[in-house]
């Protein structure tokens, strides 16, 4: 079930309801889910479920929900499962036909997503992308020229260097939003160009830190039709053996595309 992002009275009615009446919460950190209970005036039997237990954890619960019993499962905060444990543990009881029964609340990503004035219609929620800034270049390229809104969690150690990346694979123009400290005193939107939102926060390091959702508008469709039109002439380009950027500077001249995606979609065709 969720629990509060950050505010406290986000908890629904019908989650303290079962809280307070299951005969054990698995929780991905104790310690965390005392005071919120103790705030409730529910005393629980709490037992720990993580990512680093959560497999042989999962077999016991299921045990004691074949007794009879019930549980509740809770992370330290949001939905569980929404980079939270709780996968396996779920995935187990439906394959052996116990009954899951979500309770819906809070998650940052649609907190975000529905203050951000990004389109929601379709968006993709990325999770947290790689620490290392290769990698996460290399995640990024693939995701150039998605046109859904991209939404991914970060933590504030890495926002800066993202940022940086963020413009250097999508460009500097395109549209984004930083949702930070949701549902808490300090809540803030900062949205813009990517330019804009990096320099935002290159100026003000005395906003780099609580917790960040970053969200991203889609790729036009119109540049994502465009760039799959000049494969053909891309892999042409690859077998001369042209370097990527020159590759990329032809294509882009010739089709009146953007250099960068041409150069992301260059270095993806080459694998
Ligand atoms: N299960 C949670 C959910 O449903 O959103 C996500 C847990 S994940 C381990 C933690 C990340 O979620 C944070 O690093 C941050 O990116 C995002 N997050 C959680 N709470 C947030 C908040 N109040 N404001 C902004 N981002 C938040």
């Amino acid at each position: 079930m969720a629990t509060p992002i950050g505010n406290l009275k986000d908890i629904t009615q019908r989650a303290v309801e079962i809280l307070d009446s299951v005969d054990w919460v698995a929780a991905e950190d104790t310690r965390h889910t005392r005071p919120l209970l103790q705030s409730l005036g529910i005393n629980q039997s709490l037992i720990s479920l993580h990512d680093h237990n959560e497999e042989y954890r999962s077999l016991q619960l299921l045990e004691r929900l074949q007794r009879g019993e019930s549980g509740a499962l809770v992370s330290d905060a949001g939905t569980p499962l929404i980079n939270d444990p709780g996968y396996h543990l779920v995935k187990l009881l439906r394959q052996h036909q116990i009954q899951v029964v979500p309770i819906p609340g809070p998650s940052a990503v649609i907190t975000a997503l529905c203050a951000a004035g990004l389109p929601t219609d379709r968006f993709s929620y990325e999770g947290f992308l790689p620490a290392k800034s290769v990698k996460r270049v290399q995640v990024l390229q693939g995701l150039a020229e998605d046109t859904r809104t991209l939404v991914f969690y970060e933590s504030p150690h890495r926002v800066v260097a993202t940022l940086a990346d963020l413009k250097s694979v999508l460009g500097a123009d395109r549209m984004m939003s930083v949702a930070r400290e949701l549902t808490k005193k300090f809540e803030q939107f900062v949205s813009g160009t990517i330019e804009e939102v990096s320099d935002y926060f290159e100026q003000h390091p005395d906003k780099v830190r609580g917790e960040f959702v970053l969200m991203l508008g889609g790729a036009s469709e119109k540049e994502a039709v465009a760039l799959s039109e000049w494969d053909g002439l891309i892999e042409v380009l690859l077998k001369q053996n042209l370097p990527i950027k020159q590759i990329s500077e032809i294509v882009a001249n010739y089709a009146g595309i953007k250099k960068k995606p041409v150069y992301s979609r260059v270095l993806e065709l080459k694998g």
